[in-house]
């Protein structure tokens, strides 16, 4: 693996596509969500200024955007609304793709989820913080692992759990996968493997990663990719890259 720093003008003349991971890649990590009975509280991240026009730029360098992450549409949306008309959405870990106002679903996940919401509500633990606001994932925060989570995920065979050290993502195995979504937007925008870069930090970043042409990993303790971004720097990892594209 080399250092972003190391990445050449020739490392990049392929690509077209930008794919950016949220959490830990363009806002820090960390969600604050607190429920009490029938309310939920969920913190909205703003995406800074600075990362916004960067983006900005990319587009008119000629880069297309794509944002993959594990986040639902409405708070992705929130998140990116000065640059909708930039980039695409694809959400819950590959489910379904944003794009100008069009969402292009891409997994059926209702058969295989439906009954483990009951078994999973019934779970009392004072490790759970809450559920997140999901349409077609699972998603638990915890300040710990949960084992009558784990437990409850495991008895079906279809399904996964990633544990990320703040929340669990509950999915479909094979099916709800950010590289799913990628492969999609891909064929939306016509474009081959070495067209697409992409960052990401966490366990639910490692397909995506092995599916871009030039792999960017902005924890390379959870995730290798061609090239690593310090994982505790001054700014934040996208902003690294683009700093870095934009050089170019
Ligand atoms: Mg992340």
């Amino acid at each position: 693996m080399k250092h972003i720093q190391e990445m050449t003008k020739k490392d990049v003349r392929d690509v077209k596509l930008v794919v950016f991971d949220v959490d830990g890649v363009l806002v820090s990590r960390g969600t604050k969500i607190k429920t009490k009975g029938n309310i939920t509280t969920l913190e909205t991240k703003k995406i800074s200024e600075e990362n916004i026009n960067h983006i900005r730029q990319l587009r008119k360098k000629g880069f297309q955007v794509n944002i993959n992450s594990g986040r639902g549409l409405y708070m992705l949306q929130e998140m990116f609304r000065e640059v909708l008309d930039s980039v695409s959405l694809t959400f819950e870990n590959g489910s379904a793709t944003w794009m100008k106002g069009k969402v292009y679903q891409h997994v059926n996940s209702f058969s295989f989820l439906r009954d483990v919401y009951a078994p999973l509500k019934r779970v009392k633990h004072k490790n759970i913080k809450g559920f997140e606001p999901k349409e077609f994932i699972i998603t638990i925060h915890c300040i710990d692992r949960v084992k009558a989570i784990e437990r409850i995920i495991s008895k079906h065979k279809d399904l996964y759990y990633v544990w990320n050290s703040e929340a669990y993502d509950i999915g479909v195995k094979k099916k709800q996968m950010k590289s799913i979504g990628l492969r999609k937007v891909m064929k939306l925008l016509k474009l081959k493997k070495k067209n697409v870069m992409v960052i990401g930090d966490n366990y639910n970043d490692r397909d995506l990663l092995s599916n871009g042409g030039v792999a960017i990993t902005a924890d390379k303790s959870r995730v290798k990719g061609d090239f690593y971004v310090d994982l505790s720097g001054e700014q934040l990892p996208a902003y690294v890259l683009m700093e870095k594209l934009l050089s170019f």
